[in-house]
């Protein structure tokens, strides 16, 4: 059985809508998939009505949370109802200040003589989860970058003239909100974290399981992941985090995904 709990769609910063998604879900022959769109919950109704008997979508969410020390926290929500009430609220101020955010980089953008307006980056966003991968598809189209990687390395990345860090939850707090959703809170992609200072803190706040499998982790660093889970008590997750064609990342939907006892444990845990 194929299983991937980490899938992004146009909801977020995907470029597969949520039924483009279930249909190439069912081409690479899952059995279940994970929609786990950053701050928002819209793309999980579309692809569970899109999906046919033999594909179970799970409601899910990617959380971005800070650390104390700034760094990037990513929790994956699995199983959340999405009609929580708090989780909701939470969800509704992450995407307004996505908003806030995107309107300082074009000012700041707008200071290097590139001028960008709010319209044109909301064109290729979907609803309010505005990105920077969306300015990056907006500068594209204008000729002002060459690549949306361009974008990220000259204009909008971290360090850059026209970065601007985001707000964030605190990691506790977002494993709570999951919780409190009815969700199985994961520590997405630990490989991209610089340490591992903010996991006591994560267990500690009830944080279930770690994500292992992921298209970022070598094999030593998925054995290695293995260990650290087990160490914690931790239940091990993975997915492809998919984010379609055209994106960052290549698309690798069906090439990561995780052994059928993994989602059993996962899921008892609801
Ligand atoms: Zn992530
Ligand atoms: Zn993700």
């Amino acid at each position: 059985m194929c299983v991937d709990l980490h899938v992004h769609t146009t909801e977020s910063d995907g470029t597969w809508t949520p039924q483009e998604v279930v249909r190439e879900a069912v081409q690479r022959g899952l059995k279940a998939i994970a929609i786990t769109d950053h701050d928002t919950t819209a793309g999980i109704h579309a692809a569970q009505e899109q999906a046919p008997t033999g594909l179970t979508v799970i409601p899910g969410i990617e959380v971005n949370a800070a650390a104390p020390d700034g760094a990037d926290i990513h929790i994956l929500g699995l199983w959340i109802d999405p009609l929580n009430a708090a989780l909701q609220e939470q969800l509704n101020t992450l995407r307004e200040s996505r908003l806030e955010r995107t309107e300082k980089i074009l000012s700041l953008l707008g200071q290097l003589g590139i001028s960008l307006t709010v319209d044109d980056v909301l064109k290729y966003a979907r609803e309010d989860v505005v990105s920077r991968s969306h300015i990056a598809s907006a500068l594209l189209e204008k000729g002002v970058v060459a690549s949306k990687a361009e974008a990220f390395q000259r204009l909008i990345g971290e360090g850059c003239p026209a970065y601007v860090p985001r707000y964030k939850v605190e990691p506790a707090r977002a494993v709570d909100l999951i919780l409190q959703a009815g969700g199985v809170p994961v520590l997405a992609h630990p490989g991209l974290l610089n340490n591992l200072d903010v996991l006591p803190l994560l267990v500690d706040a009830g944080l279930v399981g770690l994500e292992v499998i992921h298209p970022s982790h070598n094999e030593d660093q998925t054995r290695y992941y293995l260990t650290v889970a087990h160490q914690y008590g931790l239940l091990p997750s993975g997915g492809s985090d998919c984010h379609g064609p055209g994106g960052k990342d290549q698309v690798y939907l069906g090439s990561y995904t995780i052994p059928e006892e993994w989602l059993h444990k996962l899921a008892a845990r609801r």
